[in-house]
């Protein structure tokens, strides 16, 4: 048989020599030590399955320092506290602290039966305690899958209150809605939907969600540590020309490198003729020879963006991580913007706080982010304003929220969801025509991914949008973790 291992911490001899004759007839081991650095320490090595802790420890009017003593390396022992007779004011208050009883000294009665039973609770705490981190355990691997897909997931409780949304989710409903009732924030109803309300077991069902696209549901029951009983749902992209998409981008990953050698060679033979090399030109010839520099130019920034674009998506780039302040990073394309929004003759804002935490962040490529949204609100609005903020998010131990938002033509919603595929431009007589491949969103998305964030979008159209992107805060940590100052993007 087991034997248990009972420890006095405490000065009180009158107190040991009763604990030691109590024990004596028994199997369970003894021991005693001053609660210094040396006696926890012994008591620790020693190995025991109760403590017996002494409020003469303690001053008079502290209570029992529960927490203290975990932290002193008793994390799971039940913790009896030795007041003296008549102190039933600190009894009850260890009691509250989290002592699992007491006893009253100089000890007349047996304390055998009191200390048995504290060991019995500490079997049974330990045993729940087991099984909740079995089940924190399970719940935190299933949070990681869900975290992967590249479809949408959310678990929500039986009041159909959201309670954890995947990254996928957040990229087409937003940050911060945990909390929300999800038949509003996802199906856009004022009642829970029918397949919730009757379905008590797995359940499946099709939607077309906020971002336009269509997915196939699948529902089923979890516990979380707690035992209660939520609803996980998974979602898959049924959107017809999903597939057809994969293979375009193959396609133009492939041609995009192609067409580099050719156009270097029209490049060079027009330099060729245009320094009169291949004879002498007549001012037409000239004028051209110009207009082909121009295009081919204008073309190999459109290859040069593709081949960019096509890295980022397949997560084929290298990131310069650095800690840095969002501030610095908006300032690097501030004055371009300004400029550009000056010329259309467009009120623009930046509004950054001072004092925002620092992120971890490859500073370049999120200013290609900010650049992008707002070079497309610009682009997008004809009067009126554009305007960039910041702020503090304390969710999932703080994030930084970044929006762009504008007063110009907005986006209808079966497009909000296609905005962000690769070379997808809204079609509609209204856009002004302006240069564009469609492929800044995919690549800000991209990136965004990379640094563990989520970008999303708000619109209404002819009212404006709002593009809004979150990044966790730097923690010190998330240097050591990785090579020195390079992450690999997350890939397409
Ligand atoms: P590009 O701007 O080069 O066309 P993007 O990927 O940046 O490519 O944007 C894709 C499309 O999304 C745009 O062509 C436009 O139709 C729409 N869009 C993006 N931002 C806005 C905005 N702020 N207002 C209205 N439409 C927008």
């Amino acid at each position: 048989m087991r034997s248990y291992k009972v420890c006095y911490l405490g000065h009180d001899r009158e107190v040991v020599l009763a604990l030691e004759r109590a024990l004596s007839g028994t199997n369970m081991k003894f021991m005693s030590a001053f609660p210094d650095g040396e006696g926890v320490n012994q008591a620790l090595e020693f190995g025991v399955d109760i403590i017996l802790w002494d409020k003469d420890n303690t001053p008079l009017d502290e209570p029992v320092p529960i927490e203290r003593i975990r932290k002193m390396g008793f994390a799971s022992q039940p913790i009896m506290v030795v007041v003296s007779e008549g102190d039933s004011e600190s009894a009850i208050k260890s009691l509250a602290a989290g002592a699992s009883d007491f006893i009253y000294k100089p000890i007349k009665a047996n304390p055998l039966p009191r200390i048995i039973a504290g060991l019995n609770v500490g079997q049974h705490q330990k045993r729940v305690g087991y099984y909740v981190r079995m089940l924190e355990e399970a719940n935190e691997g299933i949070k990681t899958i869900l975290a992967s897909l590249k479809d949408p997931a959310y678990i929500v409780s039986p009041e159909y209150q959201i309670l954890y949304m995947n990254p996928a989710a957040e990229e087409i409903f937003g940050e911060g809605l945990r909390g929300g009732a999800c038949y509003q924030v996802f199906y856009d109803r004022i009642e829970p939907c029918d397949v919730c309300r009757k379905g008590s077991g797995s359940a499946r069902w099709r939607s077309v969600l906020k971002n336009g696209k269509t997915y196939r549901f699948i529902s089923v029951m979890v516990k979380n540590p707690r035992g209660e009983i939520q609803k996980l749902a998974v979602g898959v992209d049924v959107t017809p020309g999903e597939e057809v998409k994969k293979i375009h981008q193959t396609f133009i990953s492939n041609v995009s490198h192609d067409l580099r050698t050719p156009l270097a060679a029209i490049d060079q033979y027009v330099s060729i003729l245009r320094d009169g090399l291949g004879g002498e030109l007549s001012e037409e010839q000239v004028k051209y020879l110009d207009i082909i520099r121009k295009n081919s130019f204008r073309l190999r920034n459109l290859i040069e963006n593709l081949i960019d674009a096509n890295n980022i998506l397949s997560g084929k780039f290298k990131m310069k991580m650095e800690v840095m302040n969002l501030k610095d990073i908006v300032k690097i394309v501030e004055s371009q913007l300004e400029e550009q929004a000056r010329g259309k003759g467009i009120t623009f804002g930046v509004q950054v706080p001072d004092d925002l935490p620092p992120i971890y962040a490859d500073a370049s490529r999120i200013a290609q982010v900010i650049a992008n949204l707002a070079g497309n609100s610009i682009k997008f609005t004809e009067q009126g304003v554009v305007q960039i903020r910041a702020g503090f998010m304390p969710r999932d131990e703080g994030r930084i929220i970044v929006s762009v938002e504008d007063s110009g033509i907005g986006i209808p919603r079966e497009d909000l969801g296609k905005i962000f595929d690769l070379f997808y431009r809204v079609e509609s007589d209204k856009v002004y025509v302006e240069e564009g491949a469609g492929l800044g969103l995919s690549i800000s998305r991209e990136i965004v991914r990379a640094h563990g964030g989520t970008l999303w979008v708000e619109s209404m159209e002819g009212m404006g949008s709002a593009f809004h992107f979150a990044l966790p805060v730097y923690k010190s940590k998330q240097v050591a973790s990785q090579t020195p100052g390079e992450r690999q993007g997350t890939g397409g």
